[in-house]
């Protein structure tokens, strides 16, 4: 395991050409080379989740199940697909901005992902107006999305990556000081929903994460939440998320202290007095924030309990997220674990 500092080696590019702001989507017509065809989609992450594996599974050699893993497919590689463009109404998944797609298989018990440099989209059309009829559970679930998207690249340990730190630190803090805002459904204010929308894409467009160790395990033990239970994606992470704090703690312990600092502004001229309970604070202020958000932050807020957990602990198995986290250590005792402290 590589605790060093320094930015690990990284390729970086991303293709995707950006139209962000008021009255954009008219331009559509111009994005389009003349004669090309290029299939377009109007929608959110799930939508734009779901033409990437059409455009790629409809050139694909083969089965296109198998151009996933996870015990599922067998994991080949995609290695061409036809190109699409986006119009982004629902800012939460970044994935107007990356090459990642998340689907879920009903039959096969499974919510899992793929991705390839073939299925960027071509361009994204961001209009942050096509968010103002969202009702206020969207948009606080893109809020609580977009700032688990940079918790999960950014709560590991240090590597002294400054930039992409704070970066990522700045996010959050948009996030922080924007969300009470942006769950007002009827606060039409354009700059706030452009720092959304924008915030949102920057969360996950990799901008924050090259080189550095990332942790994706908040969202496998959402995904299998979601997948047995129904439950909207942000709000299993709002769930598993403070429960995965407090149980991998020591592990995480040097960037949450850090996050305290930094992001929450728990300095140490404050009235506390250990590391740990500035940490603690951090935790309970993130929760505050969910909760700020409607969010739920419990099992016993969706009405789930102990009996469920086992389901929720052999699906991941099934799934093969096991020795996951940022040191490859986390198993499914420590998964169990965060279920149980998150009831
Ligand atoms: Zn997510």
């Amino acid at each position: 395991m590589r605790l060093e500092k320094g930015i690990r080696n990284f390729e970086f590019q991303n293709p995707t050409k950006i139209v962000f702001g008021k009255d954009q989507i008219k331009r559509i017509g111009d994005l389009i080379p003349q004669d090309a065809k290029v299939l377009i989609l109007y929608g959110g992450g799930s939508v734009i989740d779901g033409v990437k594996f059409v455009a790629a599974g409809a050139v694909f050699d083969g089965n296109p199940i198998d151009m996933f893993g996870s015990g599922v497919g067998k994991g080949l590689p995609v290695t061409k697909a036809l190109p699409f463009g986006t119009v982004l109404t629902l800012p939460a998944t970044a994935s107007e901005m990356n090459n990642n797609s998340v689907v879920t298989f009903v039959e096969k018990q499974a919510k899992i992902s793929f991705a390839s440099p073939h299925t960027y989209p071509q361009f994204s059309i961001l209009e942050p107006e096509a968010t103002y009829t969202l009702p206020k559970r969207q948009l606080a679930n893109g809020v609580i999305d977009s700032f688990i998207h940079v918790m999960e690249a950014y709560l590991t340990y240090p590597i002294d990556a400054r930039v992409q730190d704070r970066w990522a630190e700045g996010l959050l803090q948009t996030l922080i000081e924007i969300g009470p805002d942006v769950v007002d459904e009827d606060n039409h204010d354009y700059a706030t929903r452009a720092n959304f929308m924008w915030t949102a894409t920057n969360a996950l467009n990799r901008f924050i994460s090259p080189g550095v160790p990332q942790d994706w395990s908040t969202h496998a033990l959402g995904h299998e939440m979601t997948l047995a239970f129904g439950i909207d994606h942000a709000r299993t992470l709002a769930i598993v998320l403070p429960a995965m704090m407090k149980v991998r703690k020591q592990q995480k312990w040097d960037k949450l202290l850090q996050y305290a600092e930094r992001v929450w502004d728990i300095r140490s001229d404050s009235d506390l007095t250990s590391d740990e309970e500035k940490i603690d604070l951090a935790i309970k202020k993130t929760e505050d924030f969910f909760v700020s958000l409607g969010a739920p932050i419990r099992f016993s807020d969706v009405e789930l309990g102990e009996s469920d957990i086992p389901g929720l602990v052999e699906a991941l198995v099934r799934h093969e997220k096991e020795n996951i986290s940022e040191r490859g250590d986390f198993t499914s005792e420590d998964a169990r674990a965060v279920y149980t402290a998150a009831l």
